[in-house]
């Protein structure tokens, strides 16, 4: 289903034919509003769901947020969104387990009057997504595919050639082709000129994909590259998609009794964030879950009013049928270097720079 999402990069699809137009008139102050979210698949999701029920309470709303159990979640997901709808929920903001798998729920809930905001991940084909908001992704690839480089470079000084490995996420969700899209954008050109080195030849996405966001998936296949690729090779350096993965990578690795290459990451995860500053794991990057969720809710107040919600981008995500109208958050890189200052407004994750 990721296959159907492409980054357009031109600068057709103005917002106005694009946006859905079932939200003009607004509706109550204490509407429901549903919010269906994957599987806990990282720390995010769960950061997510406390922050929608408190922030929607404050703003005076009534939340309905609901997970997708782990088995089943796909059809978990349609029906708990179809109940949002038959409840009377005036938005339903979807975190998608599949991408692929809602445009029958998203044009319910249009059928049924509601607006529909795609949340960190894209709902693709599909005619009836009104917004999507999330952190800028293709940025989130860059930024982890720029953070392999440097982090090689600084790790051995020695060596003008490194040997690298990749992973990305699930094949359902559509962020996970962005992200790898994004890093392979800064990695590919080095692959071509002989500075990386991918040993195993494994770089088609298809190859690399770790089903369900799962680190179970992640080190097997890390297990399975070193046996077969790595018996006197040395590895540099892996690509990893997020934080779940990169712990899982650097196990397998250790396992293996393998020194520990530059791995980098994504989410902010409190023990990734440790192992940044014990030396092992190289990146992570901050998205922070507050300011998405914040924004997400901006955008539920200001449909309530009957106000069309803020969006900055209205080119890049074209989900099959149309280019959604997106509000994307900047994406920070961290390192151990400057995990102190990135971190210095979260309670949680500051403590752990020190
Ligand atoms: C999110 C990532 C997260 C991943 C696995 C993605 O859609 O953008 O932040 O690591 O899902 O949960």
């Amino acid at each position: 289903a990721a296959a159907a999402l492409t980054l357009t990069g031109c600068s057709g699809g103005g917002r106005g034919g694009a946006s859905g137009d079932s939200t003009a008139a607004g509706f109550d102050k204490g509407a429901t509003i549903g919010v269906a979210l994957p599987t806990k698949t990282s720390e995010n999701w769960v950061l997510a769901g406390d922050l929608f029920t408190n922030g929607l309470k404050d703003a005076g709303f009534k939340g309905d947020v609901q997970y997708a159990g782990a088995s089943g979640a796909v059809a978990d997901q349609q029906s708990q969104i179809q109940s949002m709808i038959t409840n009377g929920a005036k938005v339903v903001i979807i975190g998608a387990v599949d991408g692929g798998q809602l445009a029958a729920q998203a044009k319910a809930a249009h059928d049924a009057g509601a607006t529909v905001i795609a949340y960190d991940r894209l709902i693709l084909n599909s005619n009836d997504v009104d917004y999507y908001v999330a952190y800028d992704n293709e940025k989130v690839g860059e930024l982890q595919g720029q953070a392999l480089l440097d982090g090689m470079k600084a790790k051995y000084p020695g060596k003008t050639k490194y040997n690298i490995e990749l992973f990305s996420g699930s094949p359902d969700d559509a962020n996970s082709a962005v992200f790898f899209n994004g890093a392979m954008k800064v990695l590919q050109p080095k692959i071509d000129d002989g500075t990386l080195t991918v040993v195993s030849k494994q770089t088609d996405i298809k190859q690399t994909a770790t089903q369900g966001w799962l680190p179970a998936n992640a080190q097997t296949r890390m297990d399975n590259l070193l046996a077969s690729n790595y018996g006197s090779a040395e590895l540099d350096g892996v690509l990893s998609p997020n934080d779940t993965l990169a712990r899982a990578i650097i196990t397998s690795v250790k396992g293996a009794g393998k020194p520990v290459p530059i791995v980098t990451g994504q989410d902010s995860e409190a023990e990734s964030v440790k192992s940044i500053m014990a030396g092992e794991q190289y990146s992570t990057i901050n998205k922070d879950t507050r300011n998405l969720v914040k924004q997400a809710i901006e955008m539920v107040k200001s449909l309530q009013k009957g106000d069309k919600p803020d969006v900055n981008d209205d080119k890049s995500y074209d989900n099959g049928k149309k280019v959604v109208p997106a509000f994307l958050l900047k994406p920070v890189i961290v390192t151990k270097e400057n995990a102190a200052e990135a971190y210095a407004n979260d309670p949680t994750l500051e403590p752990l720079t020190k």
